[in-house]
């Protein structure tokens, strides 16, 4: 196999249990750090022509990497994370900021930097794990808000190499998707965000974090909720009334505080969970009747 060449750093038979949340993965036969959007492009173009396979990773915080691990070039963004503010309007409702951010940014960290600058809207994203870019293509969000609420713009790069700009309306946001194609980078994405008193959005963040702390399981590794919530009822309560808090195999379980989370109690591997999911899936489905579709990624091999 050729070798590829980058700016940033590339590393070999990388496992992917050191860079999901649920610390759980097995090896990418490379794994690249792209610096900015011309190595990116290269990086990009390298692999297209050498017939490799890719998958881009932000944070691994939705994700179960199987045991396995994954074939060809994993990409990560994380080291193209700027933040910036591009202009300011007034109109119907107050004064505006459209603010960019690079795909690798945390979500957390573009949070903060709307906070800090007096500018409303991402209050909801306070206590979200992951990059921009994963936000993106997950519509990330909360019962107060989700990420296709306030975006402006994408900028993708696709395997084709070609770089476009499409705005909200073409995104196709739902409830956790959005409409960008399988293999498009998510490079770069513009929000709207309205100015707002600084102290009040502040304690709007306090309020949120404190009710998550509340509900959210804190300590062992996850990846957040597990499965989508259905029509019909969360589907933490239709798994918590199916008495299955606290189920367990190997070393993931159930868990006892959010009946949507798995945890990684100890050195669960991706089949325990995936074990773990089906009786889920099976005993809700014997119980309510409702069928349960994962709302985390899964990749790689067994
Ligand atoms: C403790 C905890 C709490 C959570 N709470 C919430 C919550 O309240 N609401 C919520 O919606 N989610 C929540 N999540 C899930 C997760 O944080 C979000 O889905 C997040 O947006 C995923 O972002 P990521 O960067 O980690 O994406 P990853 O997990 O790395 O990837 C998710 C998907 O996005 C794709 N992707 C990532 N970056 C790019 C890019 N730049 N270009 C193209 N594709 C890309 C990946 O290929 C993959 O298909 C939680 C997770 C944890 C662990």
């Amino acid at each position: 196999m050729e070798t590829l060449n980058s700016k940033g750093e590339l590393r070999r038979n990388e496992p992917l249990s050191g860079h999901t949340s649920f610390r759980i993965g097995g090896p990418a036969d490379v794994l690249a750090f792209p610096v900015d959007r011309e190595d990116l492009e290269a990086l990009l173009r390298q692999i297209t022509q050498q017939g490799r396979k890719y998958f881009i990773l932000g944070g691994g915080t939705n994700l179960l990497v199987r045991d396995g691990g994954v074939r060809g070039v994993v990409v990560s963004l994380q080291r193209m994370g700027a933040i910036r503010t591009e202009r300011e309007y007034r109109s119907v409702g107050g004064t505006f900021s459209i603010v960019a951010a690079e795909a690798g940014a945390p979500l957390g960290k573009l949070q903060s930097f709307a906070a800090e600058h007096g500018l409303t809207g991402l209050e909801f994203a306070a206590g979200i794990p992951g990059t921009v870019g994963g936000a993106i293509c997950m519509n990330a969000g909360t019962a107060a808000g989700e990420v296709g609420d306030i975006v402006q713009s994408v900028t993708t790069l696709g395997y084709d190499g070609r770089l476009i700009a499409r705005g909200r309306e073409e995104l196709g946001f739902g409830y956790r998707t959005s409409n960008i194609p399988e293999g498009h980078f998510v490079v770069e994405a513009a929000f709207v965000l309205r100015h707002d008193d600084r102290e009040k959005i502040k304690a709007r963040v306090k309020e949120l974090q404190e009710k998550r702390k509340q509900r959210q399981p804190m300590g062992a590794p996850n990846a957040g909720s597990i499965f989508k919530n259905p029509y019909e009822e969360s589907a933490g309560k239709l798994i918590e009334t199916a008495k299955l808090k606290g189920r367990r195999i190997g070393d993931a379980q159930v868990s006892d505080k959010h009946a949507n989370f798995i945890l990684n109690v100890g050195n669960a591997t991706a089949r325990d969970v995936l074990e773990l999911m089906e009786i889920v899936k099976q005993t809700v489905l014997e119980v309510h009747g409702v069928r349960l579709e994962p709302e985390i990624k899964i990749i790689g091999e067994d």
